[in-house]
């Protein structure tokens, strides 16, 4: 599998791109537009093995970003038009049940991404924006969009259906999605080979934990459960996300604090979390602060890895038997602390996690349980850019 893959990911007020060379399985060069459509904007350009290079400039809208961003690869390189591009993935956070793979993208796949942001109105709007900003400045190549919730359409109807009025679920598309997509089957199968293992046989627990998080109950390379549902606010403790809440929390708020759906909607994404309980979402700041005698802090790492146990034990009963618990994301693939306090008391469960193993800092994929483990515990760096780039370079040779 060969192909060089522009991997374009539009935020809110940032754009994130990656040139991906996917017959090495490498980045050439990568950058971030940061503070989109504010007064003062910057990008960052790397390319690989050179020193990065920052442009601080306005950026006035995506379509500006993309052009700065096109600006940095003529200066500092790698130059596009020699690359031998073939195709642009775009990252789009949404596909409802529409999407259950990528799909090449005319104007009926932009316009069901903008319908479909009644499920993500953060996300999808500014994923159809850089499409369209993309496909302009790159008319001749084909464009392929690569959806999050995509990995989660195997997820089976009682995992996928909330017991709500079904008419919600007909009419409003009320039920779960799963999220992490990319993440999810990249790690799952980067985890298989670790084991040395058919992927079809391998039975594992992805748990992505970065400023989003969550965690996928993998079996023979299918989602059979996912701890994000309709949105990515279910599931596991985030930066700023609360995961699992009571749902009468909403109206109760409400009616005693008088707070508009809208409200507690916005406080439960943006503002909950760990930088509701710790005060920040950083977990480097937040050991530093347990070091310094902080009680909340202390809490909030309680709360965040009691949560993910409790996932933990939940997957292993979806699965039956289990071979792998794979760690990947900032905090999973980083923070040994958390990897511990999340499995601890998990030994009669099979899962033995080594002291030492854990401690080391070492990049790439690794064991950290120890030998005789009967589940393997794995630290797995994600890339989902990489994941992105491949299933685009994958769709685009089936249908030629
Ligand atoms: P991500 O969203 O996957 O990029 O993860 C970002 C989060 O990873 C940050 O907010 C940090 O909390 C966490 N993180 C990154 N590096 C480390 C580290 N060395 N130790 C602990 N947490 C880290």
């Amino acid at each position: 599998m060969t192909g060089r893959v522009l991997v374009v990911n539009c935020g809110s007020s940032s754009l994130k791109y990656r040139l991906v060379d996917v017959g090495a399985g490498q980045a050439l060069a990568w950058g971030l537009a940061e503070r989109v459509g504010q007064p003062s904007g910057r990008l960052t350009h790397s390319r690989a093995g050179g020193e990065p290079s920052v442009v601080e400039r306005p950026l006035p809208d995506h379509a500006g970003a993309l052009a700065a961003a096109l600006e940095a690869f003529e200066h500092s390189g790698p130059s596009l038009a020699d690359a031998g591009l073939t195709a642009v993935a775009h990252r789009v956070v949404h596909g409802g049940d529409r999407f259950s793979a990528p799909v090449r993208i005319d104007d009926d796949v932009v316009r069901a991404v903008r319908e479909l942001a009644t499920l993500a109105p953060l996300h999808n709007p500014v994923n159809a924006v850089g499409i369209e900003v993309a496909r302009r400045a790159f008319p001749g190549l084909p464009h392929v969009a690569v959806f999050d919730t995509a990995f989660h359409a195997t997820l089976p109807p009682h995992a996928h259906t909330y017991a709500v009025p079904p008419q919600w679920a007909r009419e409003h598309g009320v039920r779960r999605y799963g999220f992490h997509g990319a993440s999810h089957a990249h790690v799952s199968r980067a985890a298989a080979e670790l084991l040395g293992r058919p992927l079809s046989e391998t039975n594992t627990v992805v748990l992505h934990l970065g400023n989003g998080a969550s965690a996928t109950a993998v079996a023979g390379g299918r989602s059979v459960e996912t701890s994000m549902g309709m949105t990515p606010l279910e599931g596991l403790v985030m930066g700023t996300r609360s995961g699992d809440l009571d749902p009468a929390v909403v109206a109760h708020l409400h009616r005693v604090a008088g707070l508009s759906p809208a409200e507690v909607d916005r406080a439960l994404n943006s503002s909950s979390g760990m930088l509701a309980l710790a005060g920040t979402n950083d977990l480097r700041e937040v050991h530093r602060r347990i070091a310094d005698g902080d009680e909340a802090a202390a809490l909030a790492l309680d709360v965040f890895c009691h949560r993910v146990r409790k996932y933990v034990g939940a997957y292993l009963a979806v699965l039956g038997r289990t071979d792998a618990i794979a760690f990947t994301g900032g905090i999973g693939e980083n923070d040994a602390v958390v990897r511990a306090a999340s499995l601890a008391g998990l030994e009669t469960l099979g899962i033995r996690l080594d002291e030492e193993r854990n401690a080391v800092r070492a990049p790439g994929g690794r064991r950290v349980s120890a030998d005789g483990s009967p589940v393997a515990v794995l630290v797995v760096p994600t890339d989902e850019e990489l994941e992105m780039a491949r299933q685009t370079v994958d769709l685009l040779a089936a249908g030629s």
